[in-house]
């Protein structure tokens, strides 16, 4: 791709204008950069939100039907483009060939699903206590909203706010991660090209600082979205907090997988592999602890560490089970993790350094440690990287107090057979998501999703049958005709 102009912005694709460059690196061969472009300025920001502002009356005005078409003709051209969008993700992101395609495929999935929203964000008739008045409720957009965006999943991610904001009659400013911006670009192109007037959405990249930063505080904004770290999202709900505008953020986790001594343990130990070493433990649902009963602590955690040594670990476009972390930072980040996780007396029983065979790139082994307890560093905070945590307990009320004695509180799972130990788990866990017998990674598009404490900010979930509300104010009406 030689192509600089990155900012889209009233319907013009244009350079950034700002000093500094943002280069694109494959995370499996990150020596030889894939792309350099200068990023977008504060001012440029500026203007794609005054652009999505100007646009603002027009798009809401737009029926359902004209807006689910251009969104239905969206998934349809992802899907066209299947091969090339899935190759430039997993060249920026690292990401294995096949979970690409998979992604990939979401996407156009969350499109065609979210389309309509257009026509199901409706309001209420509701029964009046004065016959000579006629009571309901409509729903109308929020008018512009920014939607800020993570690496991990950078067509997905987008997809699912993108199609939500426009579905509900939103014009948007659209800042991807610094991580992934080809596939930014690509998805902006493929919705253009389906019909989007010019300013209903804008993409800006550049620096969150300063882009992030004026897409977030500017006045003009109705509405934010977030998906990120918790240290980011909580900066962004403060920073707005006195505007009183609807600010979502979904962010962090530190998700738990209980395994009792009635579970499958074969299952679990699989589930408990998948969870944490899946898209190199990148993704915000990945399992970090594996909180397991004492009588099968040792089954278990042999199983999970022959799994983890058996992964292939390699360059995404050769699809392994495991590919690189995604840059120089988050690569850091893994292997400060293993020494602290280390130092604090953790007992490292697998993995830990980068795999012998490979040469270049961000590569670790997949790590697990045992003997890990609650008030370890690699027992509270995210690594966002294939490190898993063993902590052994004595029975169920333990295991639920280890599993929500964390800050955050986005999913969990539990392994048992005992239908009624489960039940009581999913009351009692703190988690916006919870499997029974399931990985915690993972989602279907017609369920809601979002976390709890440090990992939301539980406005409203994200997909699912309602993720209109929102984008949407509802408004309340008391008709009485003369
Ligand atoms: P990040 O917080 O570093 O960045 C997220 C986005 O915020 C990027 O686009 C970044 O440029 C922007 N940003 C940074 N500073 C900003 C500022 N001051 N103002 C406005 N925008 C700013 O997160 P990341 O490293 O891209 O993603 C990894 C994190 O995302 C992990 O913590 C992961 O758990 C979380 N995540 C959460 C979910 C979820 O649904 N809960 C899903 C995926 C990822």
């Amino acid at each position: 791709m030689t192509d600089t102009k990155y900012q889209y912005i009233d319907g013009e694709w244009i350079e950034g204008e700002s000093d500094e460059t943002m280069t694109v690196r494959d995370p499996a061969a990150p020596d030889d950069p894939v792309i350099s472009f200068p990023q977008a300025d504060r001012a440029q920001a500026k203007a794609a939100v005054e652009a999505a502002d100007a646009a603002s009356d027009e798009w809401a005005a737009t029926t359902p039907d004209e807006r689910d078409t251009i969104l239905y003709d969206v998934a349809d051209r992802i899907e066209d483009n299947l091969d090339e969008l899935a190759a430039t993700l997993t060249r920026e992101e690292g990401k294995p060939i096949s979970s690409s395609r998979a992604e990939v495929s979401r996407a156009a999935e969350l499109f065609r699903y979210i389309a309509s929203y257009a026509r199901t964000a409706t309001g209420d008739t509701v029964p009046s206590s004065d016959p000579e008045t006629f009571t309901y409720t409509f729903r109308e957009p929020l008018g512009t909203v920014a939607l800020v965006t993570p690496w991990n999943f950078p067509i997905a991610t987008p997809s699912w706010k993108l199609a939500t904001a426009l579905a509900t009659g939103n014009t948007v400013v659209f800042k991807p991660s610094s991580e992934t911006p080809m596939i930014a670009k690509r998805l902006v192109e493929l919705i253009e090209a389906a019909g989007l007037p010019d300013g209903v959405l804008n993409l800006v990249v550049g620096s969150g600082s300063t882009v992030g930063d004026e897409v977030t505080t500017n006045e003009r904004i109705d509405g934010i979205s977030f998906t990120g770290s918790t240290g980011t999202g909580q900066h962004i709900a403060e920073s707005v907090a006195d505007r009183g505008i609807p600010v979502q953020t979904e962010m962090g986790g530190k998700n738990p997988l209980v395994v009792m001594p009635d579970a499958d343990l074969d299952a679990a130990a699989d589930a408990a592999v998948a969870g944490a070493f899946g898209l190199t433990g990148q993704a915000c649902t990945a399992t970090s602890r594996l909180i397991v009963h004492e009588d099968v602590a040792d089954e278990v955690t042999e199983a999970v560490v022959e799994r983890a040594e058996s992964l292939s670990i390699g360059p995404g476009m050769d699809d392994p089970d495991m590919g690189p972390a995604v840059s120089a930072d988050q690569d850091e980040t893994n292997f400060e993790y293993v020494d602290v996780a280390a130092d604090d007396g953790a007992t490292l029983l697998t993995g830990g350094s980068r795999p012998e065979d490979i040469d270049s790139g961000y590569f670790i082994e997949p790590t697990v440690f045992g003997d890990v307890e609650s008030e370890m560093q690699i027992a509270q905070e995210e690594v966002f990287g294939p490190v898993l945590s063993v902590m052994e307990v004595g029975d169920f009320t333990e295991a639920v107090a280890v599993a929500n004695d964390v800050a955050f509180g986005l999913s969990a799972s539990i392994f048992t057979s005992d239908m009624a130990a489960a039940r009581q788990f999913t009351e009692q866990v703190e988690a916006g998501v919870i499997k029974v017998n399931g990985t915690t990674t993972g989602s279907q598009i017609q369920m809601p999703f979002g976390g709890m404490k440090a990992s939301s900010s539980e406005q409203a979930k994200e997909m699912g049958q309602r993720a209109y509300e929102f984008y949407t104010h509802e408004k309340v009406v008391y008709r009485t005709d003369p």
